[in-house]
């Protein structure tokens, strides 16, 4: 018998069993790429419909198990390999009496792949004559998890919610614009959970300003490498740009001009980096660039998709997944922002394509993006 944690997979499920193989090979990797990292001894068991991964130090292994992607619940759990009814309710015959009081009532809960030969209703009487405890379907105090299934049996009682969604690296490359603020992380981690591998690309003001928002960055790679195995971070200079549009243009236009140029870098290193979109924070009103008629004009600069994953929250709900996933505390860091930095006190809410169009022509943007590519740092986790 060992003792570990069972796991089952969420929408992995509703896949063809092309794609399934295929998901279940990358939840695969990254569940040994994270343990690897925790230094505990383990061993993964890949089954049909399960993985069972086998360690003795449980609690450190859940730590982590709770983080990955594509996993809709796991339970500590012993798997009785090869195992057999007998087997399984021996164990509960002499067992029960730690997990159950005299006093408490219990169900069994049965679950049986078509290769196990006996009845459901057989398995279930013979493993509860065992149990001098009172039965309870509907309202038990202990629920008793059986599995019976053609690689072994498992024991467990109690399921808990795993992170949902599907293995980090499914679902293609995203570019991930990342601020330091609050919003930009929480939105990389969504893209991660429905599977897509995140590049970082952080635009900086430095000279202009410290390196605060840059180590801030590192400081949040950190904590996003818990959900993604690795991570590259591409630090772009922006200074000479702002200082451009600002001596050149109205001020009431230049977050626009700021954003369009900041997609139209983005874009030439998605391309680069084989990404087929950019992930941004942005939330429908929250500032006056994230207004439909704005959030039009600044999409309009590039022609790859542009995700906007946290586009029908309010703030308070981003600060709760902030708060959740661990960013929040790294994001509130005073930092002078590269874009507040320049930002007129009022920007306008509806902004004008011709216009800015003009300005950009005036501004020769073609060469200052083709000089800011040739500045760029790389990071890689
Ligand atoms: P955040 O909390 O992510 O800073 P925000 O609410 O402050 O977002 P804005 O400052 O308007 O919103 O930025 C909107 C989005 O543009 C950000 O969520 C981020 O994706 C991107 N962005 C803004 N500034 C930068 C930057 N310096 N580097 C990379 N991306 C940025
Ligand atoms: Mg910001």
């Amino acid at each position: 018998m060992k003792k570990g944690i069972l796991i089952a997979f969420g929408e992995i499920f509703l896949k063809s069993p092309g794609v399934q193989k295929l998901f279940k090979q990358r939840l695969f990797f990254n569940l040994s790429f994270f343990l690897k990292k925790t230094n505990l001894d383990f061993k993964i068991y890949s089954q049909r419909e399960r993985i069972f991964v086998a360690t003795e130090k449980t609690k450190r292994a859940i730590k982590m198990i709770k983080k990955i992607f594509g996993i809709s619940w796991f339970a500590e759990s012993l798997f009785f390999e090869k195992g057999s009814l007998e087997e399984v309710s021996d164990f509960v015959k002499k067992n029960y009496k730690d997990w159950i009081k005299e006093d408490e009532t219990f169900a069994l809960r049965l679950k049986k792949s078509s290769e196990i030969k006996q009845s459901g209703q057989k398995i279930i009487e013979e493993i509860a004559e065992g149990i001098k405890r009172k039965v309870n379907l509907e309202k038990p105090k202990r629920e008793i998890f059986v599995e019976a299934r053609k690689e072994g049996w498992y024991l467990y009682f109690k399921k808990k919610k795993g992170a949902g969604g599907l293995p980090v690296g499914v679902g293609g490359k995203v570019l991930a614009l990342i601020s330091g603020g609050i919003d930009s992380p929480v939105a990389s981690y969504l893209m991660a959970k429905r599977g897509a591998e995140n590049v970082w690309l952080h635009f900086h003001s430095f000279p202009l300003v410290s390196r605060a928002s840059i180590e801030k960055v590192k400081e949040l790679a950190k904590i996003f490498l818990e959900y993604q195995p690795h991570l590259k971070i591409y630090l772009v200079p922006f200074s000479k740009i702002q200082t451009e549009i600002r001596t050149k243009t109205l001020p009431k236009y230049r977050v626009l001009l700021y954003r369009r140029i900041m997609l139209k870098i983005a874009k030439s290193i998605a391309k680069r980096e084989k990404c087929s979109a950019i992930a941004t924070g942005e939330s429908l009103g929250q500032v006056s660039s994230q207004t439909l008629p704005n959030i039009q004009i600044i999409e309009k600069a590039v022609s790859i998709p542009v995700l906007r994953p946290l586009i029908g929250m309010d703030k308070e709900e981003i600060i709760k997944l902030a708060k959740k996933i661990k960013t929040y505390q790294i994001s509130i860091k005073p930092q002078e922002d590269c874009c507040t930095l320049f930002t007129p006190k009022h920007a306008t809410a509806k902004g004008n394509l011709k216009e800015i169009e003009k300005m950009e022509k005036k501004l020769n943007i073609q060469k200052s993006i083709k000089d800011t590519l040739k500045e760029i740092e790389i990071i890689n986790y």
